[in-house]
């Protein structure tokens, strides 16, 4: 879908801010790239939408170079959310959310149904929420706006630029729901840039991590934490406070009774996903990158937990602070 073959990126300053990069990303993958400041992050997500010229190589979106594209037809098909929320202040929810749409000159009908369906996927009401203006609605709920209007016009793929660094928690747990959600029903491919470990393990199907314009590691959280390439790797790991995951099993969740919900086995067909108490958290975080929710076996009721990222969320940052307590 997405292909960067040796691309690099020299600004006019003289700043390499990105060097020979090659990546591909797949049909419908929610890729996520992390690294710290200044590591080139920004500059190859708006590289793709051609926001920023390269300076060598090539990017090629389903096999054909970006280049090649009517530029407003390569942006069209792209949805962008950024950190700042870009949305007209004076404009309704739902004005917002089609302004691509309009562009594109959908039918009333057709653009009106969008929005509903939109709002609705991520429970908001939507008879409610489409003629609030958008200064008056809160941070969080601005930000959920604006992904919604990046996948209003139905584009192929969603390029997401530290969407979430300025909410608060629990927002921001929020709008990592939705987005997985969103995903996970519109199967889009997702470009999502960020520099915290969590949120690039508990969203990314494939992760790349990043240092000063340079590519160190590619690969699933399962795999960047179980085989961390080097120690630039591997000090990520720890600031995010992943490397605990893989010590830590399941059990310890139930035993500080994470879990709510008790599933009988007579709804087993949405179960796709199985995990034993035994199981380590890592695996856990892995299979919530590809369901919404996942079933832990409870051997002696013959019951199941259903849990969800929410709950993997809430005990990996207890973990943090009570780990920064202990330093
Ligand atoms: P990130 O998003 O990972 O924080 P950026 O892609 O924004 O990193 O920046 C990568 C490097 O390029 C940084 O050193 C930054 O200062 C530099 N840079 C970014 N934009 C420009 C620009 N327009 N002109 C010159 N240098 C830039
Ligand atoms: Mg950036």
């Amino acid at each position: 879908m997405i292909k960067f073959c040796d691309v690099s990126k020299v600004y006019d300053t003289g700043k390499h801010a990105v060097t020979g990069l090659n990546l591909n990303i797949k049909d419908g993958e929610f890729f996520v790239l992390i690294g710290p400041s200044g590591c080139g992050k920004t500059t190859t997500l708006k590289m793709i939408n051609r926001l920023i010229p390269l300076t060598t190589g090539y990017i090629y979106v389903k096999d054909k170079p970006i280049t090649e594209y009517n530029i407003q037809q390569l942006r069209w098909n792209m949805g962008y959310v950024l950190q700042q929320i870009a949305l007209f202040p004076n404009m309704t929810v739902e004005e917002n959310i089609r302004t691509v749409p309009e562009m594109k000159k959908w039918s009333k009908d057709k653009m009106k149904d969008r929005v509903t369906e939109l709002l609705e996927s991520v429970d908001l009401d939507a008879k409610n929420y489409r003629h609030r203006k958008i200064s008056e609605l809160s941070g969080g709920e601005q930000q959920r706006v604006g992904v919604l209007r990046a996948f209003a016009a139905d584009p192929d793929i969603i390029l997401m630029d530290e969407p979430f660094s300025a909410l608060d928690p629990i927002s921001r747990q929020n709008l990592q729901e939705d987005v997985a959600k969103m995903h996970k029903k519109w199967n889009k491919t997702i470009v999502f840039v960020t520099h915290d470990m969590q949120e690039a393990m508990s969203l990314g199907e494939r992760i790349a991590l990043m240092e000063k314009g340079k590519i160190v590691q590619v690969g699933t959280p399962y795999e960047i934490i179980n085989h961390p390439k080097n120690d630039f790797v591997r000090q990520f790991l720890e600031s995010g406070n992943i490397e605990t995951a893989e010590d830590q099993t399941i059990q310890q969740l139930i035993d500080e009774k994470y879990f709510s919900s008790i599933e009988s086995p007579e709804s087993t067909e949405q179960m796709n996903i199985v995990l034993s108490p035994e199981d380590s958290v890592n695996e856990l975080i892995v299979a919530l990158s590809k369901e919404t929710s996942v079933f832990i076996e409870n051997r002696q009721t013959q019951s199941f937990w259903k849990i969800t990222n929410k709950e993997v969320m809430a005990y990996l940052a207890a973990n943090i602070e009570s780990r920064g307590d202990a330093r």
